[in-house]
């Protein structure tokens, strides 16, 4: 394996160079921490399960001409992908209530929403990557007006996708988050989808199959974990 220099390390994964000055190595970890760290733990095989359901999901909006930094699996906890650099908002979307607009709004969980919301956060875990608007963003200059535009537009786009491929699946999938980078000049999807990024919420029954089950210590983390692996490949 082309492992070069650790570049980064975050929560949930590390960045390492590789031979080409244009790719990274994206290495998922099984550490899994809540409430801005405050909750630590592992989840055994998590880094194996949200590598492989990232790069299916990375592969399913590449067909659908969605562009992201996936390039190529590696092994099982690793994936090659594009050096971006990551433009500083974590983008949700919501299809139902739940988490962060239930606490902020006072709202059931699990109210269906009329058309999907689109939230900014500033990614900054310090500050608690706090909600803000298009206009702090313009001010600060986290990126231009037309790269907002893409974001926005992609970020739409992705949750028609996987809104469509989760249902067929007897998933629904209720919000998520989503980082993009800048690669030659173009912003692409990077970060990861995973069970850790996504809200899935088993069909009819409600039943939480995502990180959700860490931080509420719901149990039975690491079988919700495999089994939205198996759903995502095919295999229930
Ligand atoms: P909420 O704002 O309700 O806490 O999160 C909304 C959705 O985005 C959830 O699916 C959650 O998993 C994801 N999300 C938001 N912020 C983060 C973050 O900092 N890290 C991770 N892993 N997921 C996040």
């Amino acid at each position: 394996m082309d492992k070069g220099e650790q570049l980064y390390e975050g929560k949930a994964k590390k960045l390492y160079a590789t031979k080409d000055p244009d790719v990274l190595l994206q290495e998922f970890k099984d550490d899994a921490t809540a409430f801005d760290a405050t909750k630590r733990g592992t989840i055994v095989e998590k880094g194996i399960v949200n590598n492989k359901i990232s790069a299916v999901l990375f592969q399913l909006l590449e067909t659908k001409g969605v562009e992201t930094h996936f390039l190529k699996s590696i092994d099982e906890r690793h994936m090659l992908v594009k050096k971006v650099k990551i433009v500083p908002i974590e983008v949700t979307i919501r299809n139902i209530v739940a988490g962060g607009m239930s606490k902020m709004l006072g709202l059931e969980e699990g109210i269906v929403l009329k058309e999907p919301v689109l939230e900014y956060h500033y990614k900054d875990d310090a500050l608690h990557d706090p909600l803000f608007n298009e206009y702090h963003i313009k001010a600060l200059k986290l990126c231009t007006e037309k790269e907002l535009e893409t974001i926005k537009l992609r970020s739409f786009e992705i949750n028609n996708i996987l809104k469509h491929f989760f249902l067929e699946r007897k998933i629904d999938l209720v919000d998520f988050k989503l980082e993009f980078g800048r690669y030659k000049g173009k912003i692409i999807l990077a970060d990861e989808i995973s069970p850790d990024t996504c809200r899935f919420w088993e069909k009819g029954t409600k039943r939480k199959l995502d990180k959700d089950r860490f931080r509420r210590d719901l149990g039975d983390v690491e079988q919700a974990y495999q089994e939205m692996l198996n759903i995502v490949e095919n295999k229930k």
